[in-house]
């Protein structure tokens, strides 16, 4: 166990890293998928059900904590760890994002952002300070850089001076942050999908100094497409012997095209969300659950899949407790997907280790492209 923050590269392959960052609470292997617990809980799975899969880390949502049940009650209660009874390292986000996304019901300034409560309507107001104190009392250990993430569609100007008021948050966030050793804090890029406006804001920056660096501003609908043209060479604008962190990705490919253009460490609430909606993910592609199909088939989601669902369950049953509403549905495909992502995150991290990563990426679309499963 070391006491401080440390990330080692291993192994790369092309683009694609795979290492390992140490913290007090535990190590990350990367790269890695964050299952999300925004209300300090994965929805529908106990938190060493959450372990099991092989999740080395969650994410925590700053916005949702810092409204119910409130950052100083979490601090009093003794932090976010004991609290949910999760006791490995936890990252929390700044709550830009989800402030930022209250169109309407809110005020950017300089200073910060005001904003109305969407739980009570009360007003609060969130600043690089606030939320590195915010990210303190709920004990992090992956704190965030507060940033404004434009929501698109946005001109050029309008990403170029959200990257801007960005960076003096990000030193901002940096002075707030002080000297934690253990505890470490991302800065995040910003600049949409033009390069000059990316090396400006990774120069602003790495010229700070973080612990790790995040790539934001992607995976919020501007597609697969432009958001790979970004990882061709945002990621080179970074410093090699830090972690990469693509905030809010996503789907397994987009997981893995990410992965081999240099990402170390991402987050997404999609296999615990699409779980609670009857949607299944596999080495074969999607199953919905819901489907009239699998009323009288026996045979499991998946047979080279380890988890409950799989191992104890037909689609049968899964298909019939989906139907009638019942909450183990959503029990066994949140765990079942999120088994799903961390054996494909092994998977890519043997694959990089091995120095086979283009062949694990051609198998990985082959068989999905065999077609959906429910027709096999
Ligand atoms: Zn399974």
């Amino acid at each position: 166990m070391t006491d401080r923050f440390q990330f080692t590269l291993n192994a790369t392959d092309g683009a694609a890293r795979t290492g390992i960052i140490e913290t007090p609470r535990g190590a990350i292997r990367t790269p890695a998928f964050m299952p999300v617990g925004t209300a300090a809980t994965v929805k529908a799975m106990m938190p060493e059900s959450v372990r099991e899969t092989g999740a080395d880390i969650l994410l925590g949502n700053t916005y949702h904590l810092m409204l119910r049940p409130g950052a100083e009650r979490i601090d009093r209660l003794g932090g976010l760890h004991g609290f949910m009874n999760w006791e490995r390292p936890i990252l929390t986000d700044s709550g830009g994002f989800q402030v930022m996304s209250l169109a309407g019901l809110r005020k950017l300034t300089e200073e910060g952002v005001t904003f109305a409560s969407h739980v009570d309507g009360s007003k609060h107001v969130l600043t690089p300070e606030r939320s590195m104190e915010i990210q303190r009392l709920l004990g992090s250990d992956i704190v965030m850089a507060f940033d404004e993430c434009p929501a698109l569609p946005a001109t050029e100007d309008e990403v170029a001076r959200a990257m801007r008021l960005s960076m003096r948050w990000a030193q901002r966030s940096r002075d707030a942050f002080g000297d934690r050793p253990g505890h470490a804090l991302f800065g995040i890029m910003q600049g949409g999908v033009t390069p000059d406006l990316r090396e400006e804001s990774a120069a602003a920056l790495t010229g700070i100094g973080f612990d790790g660096y995040a790539i934001g501003g992607l995976a919020v609908g501007e597609g697969q497409e432009a958001m790979f043209g970004v990882l061709d060479y945002a990621p080179g604008f970074l410093p090699r012997d830090k972690p990469r962190y693509l905030m809010g990705v996503g789907k397994p490919d987009d997981i893995v095209g990410a992965v081999q253009r240099g990402v170390d460490m991402m987050d997404c609430v999609l296999p615990s969300r699409s779980g609670r909606t009857g949607q299944a993910w596999t080495r074969r592609g999607q199953v919905n659950i819901k489907n009239a199909r699998h009323q009288d088939d026996p045979r499991p989601l998946d047979e080279n899949c380890s988890c409950p669902a799989c191992r104890n369950y037909s689609r049968a049953y899964l298909h019939h407790v989906f139907k009638s509403g019942e909450m183990i549905s959503g029990m066994l495909l949140t765990w079942h997907n999120l088994q799903y992502y961390q054996d494909l995150m092994q998977g890519l991290r043997d694959a990089i280790a091995a120095g086979r990563l283009d062949d694990f990426v051609a198998d990985f679309h082959a068989t999905r492209d065999l077609g959906d499963i429910e027709r096999l």
